[in-house]
């Protein structure tokens, strides 16, 4: 297992009324792939010590590591990265790990990105990526949220670049002409991937949410090999 880096919150900056960007400097980081992720790991005062998995949401190699987190409710750490860290803080960082929910910018196969909620941020690392590899690999994101207030990077889905669909999913209010409700296959089919297209498809969330997408993408007839999942935890 990779060793523990000391780490500095260098900035903080909310992106929805419920989660926030932290931006940590770790001096010896040197860089991850796009869907890796880090351990952050907390120490109170009196010692005790808690850890976390955070995907990164981009791979730079300036020794400098960006986070999103969402505020879980009644969650041990991410209230406290999103309401109360802030420049300064001393917290200790682990990684980048994981080598499987990982996407290679040479490769030329069209990408399916699939999220719930803060599930997004791996992948909005996978946009970043190919935007700076300059390549113009067919990407498609359905992002499925509970209400619009509730999209992590907004802004930055609101513009994509040439090449990347965003579908939105918003299952606790109508939106548009699609009724309030969890993800659909047809919502899968939308920005216009289907399995003849053989996707590589990234999915990414709460477990359950997960699972969801997962069972309705092999029952459109992707292939199980081609679907690569990240579970956040939880249960929907
Ligand atoms: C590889 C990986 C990458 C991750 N990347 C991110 C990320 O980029 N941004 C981010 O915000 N989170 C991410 N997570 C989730 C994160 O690690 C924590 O699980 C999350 O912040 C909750 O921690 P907590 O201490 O606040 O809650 P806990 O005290 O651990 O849990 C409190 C309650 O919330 C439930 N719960 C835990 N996690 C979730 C969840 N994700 N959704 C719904 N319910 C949950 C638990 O089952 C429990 O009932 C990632 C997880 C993994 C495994």
């Amino acid at each position: 297992m990779s060793p523990w880096h000391a780490a500095t919150v260098v900035a903080a900056r909310q992106l929805t009324a419920t989660s926030r960007i932290l931006v940590l400097a770790v001096p010896g980081f040197t860089g991850a792939r796009p869907g890796q992720h880090v351990d952050v790991r907390l120490t109170a005062p009196d010692g005790y010590q808690a850890s976390r998995s955070y995907s990164l949401a981009a791979t730079g190699t300036d020794e400098r590591v960006e986070l999103a987190v969402a505020a879980v409710p009644d969650g041990e750490v991410s209230p406290y990265l999103v309401e109360v860290a802030r420049p300064g803080d001393a917290m200790e960082v682990r990684g980048p790990l994981g080598g499987w929910f990982v996407w290679d910018p040479a490769d030329p196969a069209p990408v399916l990105l699939v999220a719930g909620g803060s599930g997004v941020v791996p992948l909005v690392a996978m946009l970043r990526a190919r935007a700076d590899a300059g390549v113009g690999t067919p990407f498609r994101l359905v992002l499925s949220v509970r209400t619009a207030a509730d999209v992590l990077f907004a802004d930055e889905l609101a513009v994509p670049d040439d090449g990347v669909l965003v579908h939105r999913v918003v299952t606790r209010a109508d939106d548009g002409d699609r009724p309030a409700g969890r993800l659909t296959a047809d919502d899968l089919l939308a920005p216009g991937f289907g399995p003849d297209d053989a996707p590589g498809v990234f999915v990414c969330g709460p477990t359950g949410f997960v699972e969801h997408a997962a069972t309705l993408l092999t029952g459109l007839g992707h292939r199980a090999a081609r679907v690569r999942t990240e579970r956040f935890g939880g249960t929907s």
